[in-house]
């Protein structure tokens, strides 16, 4: 199956399974596992960050991270179509007792500088204290423009805030723009950084940060079970993610723009958006569910919807772009050769 429903379907490549097997290892919650430790330090210095810890899932290293930098009655400002806010199970105020401001996205995925500045709360007793600015790069697949994440971090740390960046997909933004980790990172207190997206290892996320701010967390992370043993094994998946699929993220990018005008060129097709690995298209109410059974029949996992997003990774290749384009090129050729023969 061709499956682009996500980047995080991704299976391990033989090469990845093969460091994982011969992964030196240790236990971890005593700092022991020497590929963890050498996982930690490697992308903490390419980050430009004092330090890291590895989790097993994005969504648990944001909750570390808010509950390092908020205490309860404390707020986080972020966008309301942030994943930390929308798709984590409300994890800071279920746990946290920290509140989410949310606020709206402009069309680039920004949030507005003014609309930043005036969410900042002032002393008072009434109000949550805000503590920490979250954004997300990239968001739906869009890159942030680098002179707003310095604005906006230096505003908010004008202000008092901390800073939180969810990087779930920030190798993505590194090969769309040639900057540097450190550079995306810049600015950031904290950094959120996914492997098991395009880069393609099954779990693994790190949180990157100033020392003091690590080993916070790090008390956070084993009050939330997420302290684990010869995780060495996983580390080991991530190091080699790390350095042998973070270039060949442009050839996602690639397959994505083909996708698109693959796609754009079809009638009945709308593409909306087409942002590093992601294709956004518009598909009619009417069609989304018998579109989404034809592409299954043809061997395509998609989740299709009024606004269908379409993702490459690793396990989709130039020739399965192909094969998509022709699908849903034979699904509108069927449904166009019906009405013909329903108006004659
Ligand atoms: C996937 C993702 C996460 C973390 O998800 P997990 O499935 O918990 O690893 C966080 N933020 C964004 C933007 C994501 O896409």
């Amino acid at each position: 199956m061709i499956d682009l429903r996500s980047d995080t379907v991704t299976r391990p490549t033989p090469a990845m399974r093969e460091v994982i097997a011969h992964a030196e290892v240790g236990d971890d919650v005593w700092g022991d596992d020497p590929t963890v430790n050498v996982f930690e330090q490697v992308t903490a210095e390419q980050a430009g960050k004092a330090a890291a810890l590895l989790f097993p899932s994005g969504t648990q290293s944001n909750l570390c991270a808010l509950l390092t930098h908020c205490q309860r009655g404390e707020e986080v400002i972020a966008g309301q179509f942030s994943h930390l806010y929308r798709d984590e199970g409300g994890g800071a105020a279920a746990l946290g007792g920290i509140t989410v401001q949310p606020l709206p996205h402009e069309g680039d995925g920004s949030l507005d500088l003014g609309a930043l500045h005036a969410a900042v709360k002032g002393d008072d007793i009434h109000h949550a204290r805000t503590r920490l600015l979250a954004l997300e790069n990239t968001f739906r697949g869009k890159v942030l423009l680098q002179a707003y994440l310095t604005a906006a971090t230096d505003q908010a740390h004008r202000q008092g805030l901390s800073t939180h960046l969810d990087g779930a997909r920030l190798f993505n933004a590194a090969v769309a723009t040639g900057l540097s980790l450190a550079e995306l990172c810049r600015g950031f207190d904290s950094v959120s950084l996914c492997f098991s997206k395009g880069l393609g290892a099954p779990v693994g996320s790190l949180l990157l940060g100033e020392a003091d701010f690590i080993a916070r967390a790090r008390r956070w992370r084993k009050t939330l079970g997420g302290g684990m043993r010869q995780a060495g094994v996983l580390a080991a998946a991530c190091h080699h993610a790390f350095e042998h699929h973070v270039e060949r993220l442009a050839d996602d990018h690639d397959n994505a723009r083909r996708l698109a005008e693959g796609l754009r060129a079809l009638p009945g097709v709308e593409v909306r958006a087409c942002e590093t690995n992601m294709v956004f298209v518009a598909i009619p109410e009417a069609h989304c569910r018998s579109l989404q059974d034809h592409l299954e029949d043809q061997g395509i996992l998609a989740a299709v919807g009024p606004t269908t997003r379409l993702v490459t990774h690793l396990d989709v290749s130039g020739k399965d772009i192909e094969r998509v384009i022709a699908a849903v090129s034979l699904y509108f050729a069927h449904i166009r050769s019906d009405l013909a023969g329903s108006e004659i």
